[in-house]
């Protein structure tokens, strides 16, 4: 019995499995459970696993169409493909050459059907799931991490942005940015640091700038904003030291020589693109910026550790642990509000507390003049109203089922159009291949002109037909993505039922992957759930 192993490595991390281990456990499986008498080794490094373009693999995929192996030996799923849609066709070409494929670190063994099916549910909740989609994610900003280019978004105070657009390696046009910086707002930048230091604490610095009136776009800075400024590698230089402090966070960076000592870190993948919090640095991607730094590393390394000490202490004090629904819950004049007045019975526990915007906060009532919200109410009725949406069962179809079946009708039509699709461009095919015989017979060079000007027309028509097939088949892909995030957000409805059996932790996650937004309007909370367009009010 023969066995091919394949086995991918991606571009920039040194982590992770490397080649040689993947291979050597791959052997280590096949040996236990198999009678090989021969490997043959297909190894790709440097490729991301979004697409199928890598020369190991195609080998691979060619040798098994030749019937070289019987069986192929992965280390995981995703090292084969990270698109669910060319898995499968990877696998159903496997089944029709009569090829066994093995994930050891999944265990799935197609030679039966039970493993085969296993093996595609896991393939397709592989994709969903937040790390895979993260990776891509990553995999698409490491690259851009190398141009040093800025994405857009949210502008970092001190600077501002020019546009430019570049084409990207799959010849899409994409919009990139340039930091420009502005010299007042870098001055402030440069104040906010050097106080930090001073004061050590977010809250004091931010009534440090109010009492001061030092302002951003007219309006005053708070404790967020401070708090955004200060962990931010933007304004820090790229030297050896920073690059140092990365590495040792475990942030994935670009070769050492590349810290200059005088331009400034761009950090991607910083925030959580689903609950928009910050990341560990682990999970961070450092750039060297075509800006300039502005804070020493030094300095700025130093910010880090009192603000991580700070944090230490409130997770010790218990003061993060209080309320279910920050940061979800906003006023509605569009600050956040947070836990306040907290009173503490003799056994430590949360006696009573208020949630008070940020703003009537800050400006005494000036700016803003909400009623507070009483903290312990406010939590529970929003545990109460989800339960009430979660067990209303025919609410819950209404909301997600419609939305499943449109997009299942879609995806009907959408395979159809695809069908017809590459039955015209089977066509065109069939139409050049009998052009060409015609001028295997043909003397006339004037008719050969002809037949050849026809056959370049029919191959630029097979072109435009496959771009649109590309297209389609992105569609399908996302459309397929919709569906089961809504599959999984009526499954955690489902945990809803269970939720006061949670943990502190565990209720806080569960409510943040529902719920968008929570408003407080002075009267009554708004619940925003997430996926759904309309609201419920509560209280
Ligand atoms: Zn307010």
């Amino acid at each position: 019995m023969k066995a091919a192993i394949y086995s991918r490595k991606s571009k920039f991390t040194g982590k992770g499995e490397s080649i040689q281990n993947q291979i050597e456990l791959c052997k280590e499986y096949a040996n236990n459970y198999f009678n090989i008498s021969e490997f043959i080794i297909y190894e790709d490094e440097g490729f991301s696993g979004g697409n199928t373009d890598r020369p190991e693999y195609q080998r691979m995929i060619a040798d098994a169409k030749k019937k070289k192996f019987d069986v192929l030996i992965c280390y995981r799923l995703d090292r084969i493909s990270r698109n669910v849609l060319d898995f499968s066709k990877t696998i159903e070409m496997l089944q029709a050459n009569n090829i066994s494929f093995v994930s050891i670190r999944e265990q799935f063994d197609t030679s039966t059907p039970m493993g085969r099916a296993m093996m595609y549910i896991s393939s397709v909740f592989a994709q969903l799931e937040r790390e895979t989609i993260a990776e891509r994610i990553k995999d698409n900003m490491q690259r851009l991490a190398l141009t040093g280019r800025w994405l857009g978004g949210k502008k970092p105070f001190g600077f501002k942005s020019k546009q430019i657009e570049v084409i990207n390696y799959e010849g899409e046009k994409r919009k990139l940015y340039e930091l420009i910086p502005i010299p007042e707002e870098i001055e402030i930048v440069k104040l906010i640091y050097k106080k930090y230091i001073e004061l050590c604490s977010f809250t004091k610095v931010e009534s440090y700038l109010i009492q001061n009136n030092i302002k951003r776009n007219g309006k005053f800075f708070n404790q967020s904003t401070v708090s955004y400024i200060l962990r931010n590698p933007v304004y820090c230089v790229a030297d050896q030291l920073s690059y140092e402090y990365f590495s040792r966070q475990g942030s994935a960076t670009p070769d050492k020589n590349e810290f200059d000592g005088k331009s400034g870190l761009i950090a991607y993948s910083k925030r959580c693109e689903t609950t928009w919090t910050i990341r560990n640095k682990k999970d961070w991607i450092i750039g060297v910026g075509r800006h300039k730094g502005i804070i020493s590393s030094k300095d700025w390394i130093q910010v880090q550790n009192i603000a991580e000490e700070n944090q230490t202490k409130a997770i010790k004090n218990g003061t993060s642990r209080i309320s279910l629904i920050t940061p979800l819950l906003k006023c509605k004049c569009g600050e956040t509000m947070k836990a306040s007045s907290i009173q503490k019975n003799n056994d430590g526990s949360i006696k009573y507390y208020y949630y008070v915007c940020r703003r009537k906060e800050r400006t005494n009532g000036s700016l803003c003049n909400i009623k507070n919200c009483n903290g312990h109410k406010a939590d529970k009725e929003v545990v109460e109203s989800l339960k009430k949406f979660a067990f209303n069962t025919e609410n819950l179809q209404k909301l997600f089922f419609g939305e499943i079946n449109s997009l299942n009708s879609r995806k009907e039509n959408s395979e159809d159009k695809k069908k017809s699709l590459l039955n015209e461009i089977e066509k065109k095919k069939t139409m050049i291949s009998k052009l060409v015989d015609s001028i295997t017979g043909s003397d006339n060079s004037a008719a050969t002109k002809y037949i050849l000007e026809k056959i370049n027309k029919i191959d630029n028509e097979i072109k435009e037909l496959q771009k649109e097939l590309q297209t389609l088949d992105n569609k399908i892909e996302t459309d397929m993505l919709k569906k089961l995030n809504y599959e999984i957000t009526l499954e955690l409805f489902k945990k809803v039922a269970d939720l006061d059996k949670l943990n502190f932790e565990e209720k806080q996650q569960l409510i943040h992957k529902l719920v968008d937004k929570i408003v407080w309007d002075g009267e009554n909370l708004h619940l925003y759930i997430k996926n759904i367009n309309s609201t419920n009010c509560i209280s």
